[in-house]
């Protein structure tokens, strides 16, 4: 990618030029922050009916160009249509839920420590809002930053990924027709451009690699601006002997290979417990039954990789993993035709320190290995630099206590597959995978706010 000049092309037909733009100079980036933050003192003083009903707006325009962003969506970054559409509904079901929140109680009373004292905190949004964002879901992760940022009275700043900067655009107008001119900004641009945002913006938000995300913690850290980072995961499924073998093959084989696995939340390990053979079979079975091809197809569950480097760096880790002792089980060959496809991959018995038993790797690859107790399991998973989020599949009650407690994630999934994020819960991992507070749900509007604490005296 040419410095200065963004290009985004469809991944099933490299050929296809999505976009091809001129990245933000440091005089649009300055002049963005200057309106966002002259425009915003008037947003964040409107009463909330107001906010909310802008968010309502923006969640009717989003429904309104359905069927346009879904296709965008499949076009630039080739996440099969289906999820796209289910992405697209996500999105304007969290504008829905975040207008709502503008109504929220922003604050709490206290007794008062003197006679006649009024004492009480309140809300205040912290500025204009930073959001750097990843391709893989260019739609979802911005409207579930902004969202809650408007809600709030913030105003915000978008820097969507440069494979995704057509998607990121369009959502941007779209926000736009809703909300008083100046609020949202959309920035297009690669990493100096991330940096000009993290640099310029009140607060930051950040989803991404744990290596960029680490970056900008310390670049917040520096200024003393508040941040939250969700990162990379290496998310494990352990597979108890009680399971259903077949639903919990299939559950699986959709976390780990839907969308070519690149979802943070996919599965990248299975831990059986006992003998893995018969599961790791039924799940090979599952992972070779899913349509691979054009992800304009609604039947398609993988689709291609982001890009030819994304394609070449999962088969070097298989291979590298392979080369360290595991067994493939399922077909090692590319598929023909156009485009960064990847067959789906399933190495069994490698050793723990085996490239995908330590690396996120962000395609439809995962391990399988065994442990000989749900203890052994529960360290193995936690064995890894990151922790977002793990699952396990059971039918004992106590086996899911165990690793709802002890499993090092943020989010513990009991016959689910780790894959699938409730917008209206906190959402967060653990270790390399998170810093700062939770984002989504309730918690999301203290990140995007600062509280202040008022005492009024009778005078
Ligand atoms: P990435 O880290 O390469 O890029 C993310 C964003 O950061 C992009 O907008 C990029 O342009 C920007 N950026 C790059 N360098 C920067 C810098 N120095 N300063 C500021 N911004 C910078 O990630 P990606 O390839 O777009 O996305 C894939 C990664 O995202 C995976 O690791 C995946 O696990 C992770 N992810 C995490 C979650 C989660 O919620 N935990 C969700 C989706 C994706």
């Amino acid at each position: 990618m040419q410095q200065g000049r963004i290009v985004s092309t469809s991944p099933q037909y490299p050929g296809d030029v999505v976009a091809s733009l001129a990245a933000a100079t440091p005089d649009q980036v300055n002049a963005a922050f200057k309106t966002a933050r002259l425009v915003g003192q008037s947003w964040s003083r409107m009463p909330s009916p107001e906010r909310a009903g802008a968010l309502q707006r923006a969640a009717q325009g989003v429904a309104d160009a359905a069927s346009e962003l879904a296709e965008l969506i499949t076009r630039e970054v080739g996440k099969p249509i289906s999820e796209a559409r289910g992405e697209v509904v996500r999105a304007e079901r969290i504008l829905h839920y975040y207008a709502q929140l503008a109504y929220e109680s922003d604050g709490e009373t206290y007794p008062s420590a003197g006679a006649g004292h009024l004492l009480f905190s309140r809300r205040r949004p912290h500025g204009v809002a930073g959001l750097i964002t990843p391709w893989n879901f260019p739609v979802a992760i911005p409207v579930w930053k902004a969202a809650p940022a408007l809600a709030v009275g913030n105003s915000v700043v978008l820097k969507p990924a440069p494979e995704a900067s057509s998607t990121g655009l369009r959502l941007g107008e779209i926000l736009q027709e809703s909300l008083p001119a100046g609020v949202v900004h959309v920035l297009v641009g690669g990493a100096q451009v991330g940096v000009a945002v993290v640099d310029g913006a009140d607060v930051v938000s950040f989803t991404g690699s744990s290596v960029v995300g680490r970056e900008v913690q310390v670049r917040c850290a520096d200024r003393g601006v508040s941040a939250q980072c969700e990162m990379g995961g290496l998310n494990a499924a352990i597979v108890m002997p009680d399971a259903d073998t077949v639903a919990a093959a299939r559950m699986i084989a959709n976390a780990i290979a839907g969308y070519a696995g690149q979802k943070c939340t996919a599965t990248r390990r299975v831990v059986v417990v006992g003998s893995p053979d018969a599961f790791a079979e039924a799940l090979r079975n599952e992972v070779e039954r899913l349509p691979l091809g054009d992800p304009a197809d609604p039947g398609t569950v993988v689709g291609p990789v982001i890009t030819e480097r994304a394609r070449q760096r999962i088969s070097d880790a298989v291979a590298a993993t392979v080369a360290s002792g595991g067994e493939l089980m399922t077909r090692g060959d590319l598929p023909t035709g156009a485009g960064w496809f990847v067959r789906p991959a399933l190495v069994i018995g490698a050793p723990d320190d085996a490239v995908l038993n330590q690396e996120e790797v962000f395609g439809p690859v995962c391990t399988v290995t065994s442990a000989a107790t749900l203890s052994d399991a529960i360290d193995l998973a936690n064995a890894v630099p990151y922790g977002l989020v793990g699952s396990v599949h059971t039918q004992s009650l106590s086996a899911a206590i165990e690793v709802a407690e002890r499993l090092e994630t943020g989010l513990v999934r009991v016959n689910e597959g780790t894959t699938g994020v409730d917008f209206h819960a906190p959402f967060g991992g653990m270790k390399a995978s998170s810093f700062g507070p939770r984002e989504q749900g309730k918690a999301a509007l203290d990140f995007f706010s600062k509280t202040v604490t008022v005492t009024i005296s009778p005078g």
